[in-house]
């Protein structure tokens, strides 16, 4: 799951993107206005943490932007604990939730997990495929029951592959969603991790589709 965080204040940006990394998700920084829109134009990410006071552009205008375009990506806005008119202005404008500064970094990563399932699963907070749970909250996966042991990547890869059951994603989409700018990529990394990931649930899970990439199918009812 890739984020894109807009924070101008560098001691809470980094905060909160070490926050959600740990969390696992993949963390893009854009320090202003100008760069969260831009970033915003060229990536496609999973949700947005939208901080509204940023230089160049304000939060407000980049939510304003997003919305004319008819991006839908899940927005959460940063706002001041006495900027309650900003809060319903941005709430109004396309936001999908917001927080109040100071927050916990446990609630943020909660809200997060919240509009992430929207619309993908009817409340359920686990996804469930056959005899897979994958729990995002606790990070957790069992096979029939029984607790398999995935690194932070594995899970990532699963997560994502299980929220888009019945698509092919190529390994460049994958790859999106795994890694925040500035992290490295390993060129055959995602094929270690589906390799990895069929020895310790099933060796058919995940399919490979020649030339395009990988999918799991829709779970049969
Ligand atoms: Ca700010």
């Amino acid at each position: 799951m890739r984020i894109l965080l807009v924070e101008d204040d560098r001691l809470l940006g980094d905060g909160i993107r070490a926050g959600l990394m740990q969390a696992g998700f993949a963390v893009d920084w854009a320090q202003d206005g100008r760069e969260g829109e831009l970033a915003l134009a060229g990536e496609p990410y999973d949700a947005v943490v939208l901080d509204l006071g940023l230089p160049k552009l304000s939060g407000m205008e980049v939510l304003k932007g997003l919305r004319a375009a008819r991006n839908a990506v899940p927005v959460l806005i940063l706002t001041a604990r006495d900027a309650v008119p900003d809060r319903i202005a941005g709430l109004d404008a396309g936001a999908d939730d917001y927080l109040v500064k100071p927050f916990d970094l446990g609630e943020l990563q909660a809200r997060l997990r919240a509009l992430l399932r929207r619309g993908k699963s009817e409340g359920d907070p686990l996804l469930r495929h056959g005899a897979l749970t994958l729990d995002p909250a606790a990070r957790s996966v069992s096979w029939s029951g029984q607790p398999v042991e995935l690194s932070a990547r594995e899970f990532a890869v699963l997560q994502v592959l299980l929220l888009n059951a019945g698509r092919v994603l190529s390994k460049a989409q994958l790859e999106e969603k795994l890694y925040g700018w500035g992290e490295e990529i390993e060129s055959n990394a995602v094929e270690v991790f589906v390799h990895h990931l069929r020895r310790k649930l099933s060796p058919e899970l995940i399919r490979t589709v020649r030339g395009v990439g990988y999918m799991i199918p829709q779970a049969a009812e």
